[in-house]
């Protein structure tokens, strides 16, 4: 029996991991080479400042060793090692915060095609080690932290737990000894078959892989920073290896952008936007992952200084000369070299999806529906690129199911139309059903729909778009009389009858729930409609007051009647007679709350809304 139990999750998804991912068995040389990759640069970058790390440089290196006979295979790393601590926070639990993500995630794509997007997400979500037990049935770490003298042995047959234990190793960093399952001894423990995967997906990483046997040692890798190499000498296909080893995930990423600069600021970018959201896109912290080298170094793959949150989504390295290898990093931050670097790469990136926006709408669309909602935050918190996001933003409106951009609407806006009409909405089927829509809808007149919750922060900033101004249709004050619709055109339309007389009698009935009553310049089918006024709070952002305050009382709101549906109209003439006061009521109030229920809220007493449909219902069903 293991000592330690694994963490509650582990265990569920170490059994999806080595199950469900069988068939895709040589990955796990990919992770565990990068994760020694990895530990070396850590080292590295501590040598940096700390002179007795340094001297442990004795040539950085990751070895692949088998002991056939006890059908083994050993991955050995000179990085930086782990303490007992380490251990056990970093093998002990699986993809810590990413866990509940990454579940999630596998249950999506368990619905889809299985297989190949479960192969993408094993990188994207730090089960990295694990998939060590997919090739053997016990795994056993030798480490020894660098500037430390104490080693542990943590072992695991990945089912029950682990054990840790003290033990000895002469040199800092780690070996990985996997005990291989009689299957797996077979297809790994040859180095033809481990050469194949190294090149596959480690030759672009930056230390040597090197198979050794005996006293002989053989390079498996080029071990060539990818992007240093000119262009010209890199195919599409070690790309892609090289962002599926930064946790882009699979697949042919969207973008690729291979550029050295030189000039005021001199630096060599390797960047791409990948084809599918990392798991992580919504943390809350929004953390860039792009990583900085400083001539080769590894330096962070932490800071915003280089890459703003809003593109977080973009992965790669960017390496320069420029800045002092010494700089720390807390004040990389503040590091006017690298805000020059930074600001040029979000140039680069703005102007390459420009590019794309305008050669490639498919392939531009496939990128928005991915990340779209990401880029727009940079409109709410970058002014100088605020114009440039804009026009490259897509939309779904009234009358198109595909993408469209600010500009397509503006071409073919109505005659006389001085206003690009926006509809906030939770989503598109939301939308779609507003009574909001109907005048546009009748009149022929596009509305955009705004279903992001992060366009109700952008759209408050800009106010228009080539001197069009944005105008809400869920706020009043939009009209439409200036556009005739078709009916009217024909002359089928009657006159306005005026309906005064309900709606005194329903201001009296609804009291302080509504603003005001007023007559519906945009209502054609649904007899009332809820708008915010001009200058109130529209829709989606009382949505977001009330997720962040859950006091958050919304004020009361303008109730527009439509003077050509029959119900307003009967309802009108019985007011005017004084007749039937408590069919009025009943019907003041219904109205008040179906539009409420068509915004997605609920009325606020729930048993009188249920008893005046009762009594309404009861009127109608007479036998
Ligand atoms: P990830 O690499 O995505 O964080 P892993 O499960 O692959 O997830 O590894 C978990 C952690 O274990 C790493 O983040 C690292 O801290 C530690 N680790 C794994 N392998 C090594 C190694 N060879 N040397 C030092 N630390 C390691």
């Amino acid at each position: 029996m293991a000592n330690h139990a694994f963490e509650a999750d582990t265990g569920k998804i170490l059994d999806i991991v080595i199950h469900s991912l069988y068939s895709n068995k040589d990955i796990f040389l990919r992770e565990l080479v990068s994760n020694s990759s990895d530990a070396i640069d850590k080292l590295r970058y501590l040598a940096l400042s700390d002179k007795a790390l340094s001297d442990l440089d004795d040539g950085y290196e990751i070895t692949l060793t088998i002991n056939a006979d006890k059908k083994q295979l050993i991955i050995s790393d000179n990085g930086i090692g782990m303490d007992e601590g380490e251990l056990r926070a970093s093998l002990g639990t699986i993809a810590r915060s990413g866990t509940k993500s990454f579940l999630d995630a596998l249950g999506q794509a368990d619905t889809k095609d299985g297989e190949g997007d479960n192969l993408s997400l094993i990188g994207q979500f730090g089960v990295g080690f694990y998939s060590a037990f997919m090739v053997a049935d016990k795994v056993e770490v030798l480490t020894r932290k660098a500037g430390t003298y104490a080693a542990f042995l943590w072992s695991s047959d990945g089912r029950t737990g682990y054990d840790i234990e003290q033990s000895e190793k002469p040199s800092h960093g780690t070996i990985i000894t996997l005990n291989m399952k009689d299957e797996a001894a077979d297809e790994f423990l040859e180095e033809m078959r481990l050469g194949h995967i190294i090149k596959t997906y480690a030759d672009h990483i930056s230390y040597p892989v090197s198979f050794v046997e005996g006293e002989e040692s053989r390079r498996l890798n080029s071990a060539s920073a990818l992007w240093t190499r000119p262009k010209s000498d890199i195919s599409q296909e070690d790309y892609d290896a090289f962002f599926a080893d930064m946790g882009a995930g699979y697949g042919t990423p969207i973008l690729t952008l291979h550029n050295v600069t030189e000039g005021a600021v001199n630096f060599t970018n390797l960047l791409c936007v990948p084809q599918m959201r990392p798991y992580d896109l919504f943390d809350p912290a929004r953390k860039p992952k792009v990583k900085l080298y400083i001539n080769r170094v590894f330096i962070t793959d932490d800071t915003d200084a280089l890459i703003p949150g809003w593109l977080r989504f973009v992965r790669g390295v960017v390496d320069t000369q420029d800045i002092d290898l010494n700089v720390s990093r807390e004040l990389l931050q503040h590091n006017q070299t690298l805000n020059k670097i930074g600001k040029a790469v979000v140039r680069r990136i703005l102007n390459e999806l420009t590019k794309l926006h305008d050669k490639d709408k498919a392939r531009y669309d496939e990128f928005w529906e991915q990340f779209g909602i990401v880029l727009k935050e940079g409109m709410y918190e970058d002014a100088d690129n605020r114009d440039k996001i804009l026009k490259i933003s897509r939309f779904r409106s009234s009358k198109s199911d595909e993408l469209i951009s600010l500009s397509d609407y503006i071409e073919r806006m109505a005659d006389g139309q001085e206003e690009i009409y926006t509809l906030s909405a939770d989503s598109v089927a939301q939308a779609e059903m507003s009574p909001h829509l109907e005048g546009f809808k009748a009149k022929d007149i596009e509305v955009i729909y705004l279903t992001d919750p992060v366009d109700e922060f952008w759209m408050p900033l800009i106010g228009d778009y080539e001197e069009k101004a944005f105008a809400s249709i869920t706020k009043g004050g939009v009209d439409l009389d200036k556009f005739k619709s078709q009916k009217e055109e024909k002359g089928e339309e009657g006159e306005t009858a005026s309906i005064d007389a309900l709606i005194a009698a329903m201001k009296e009935k609804l009291g302080a729930s509504v603003a005001d009553i007023r007559i519906s310049k945009t209502l054609t089918d649904s007899p009332a409609c809820l708008v915010a006024d001009e200058n109130g709070m529209d829709l989606q952002m009382q949505r977001l007051m009330r997720q962040h305050d859950p006091n958050f009382k919304e004020p009361p709101r303008i109730l527009e009647l439509n003077p050509q549906h029959d119900l307003v109209k009967s309802l009108n003439q019985l007011a005017s007679d004084g007749q039937s006061d408590e069919l009025v009521d009943d019907a003041s109030h219904l109205l008040f709350e179906q539009s409420l229920i068509l915004e997605g809220k609920a009325p606020e007493n729930l048993g009188a809304f249920s008893a005046r449909m009762t009594r309404l219902m009861t009127r109608g069903v007479k036998l």
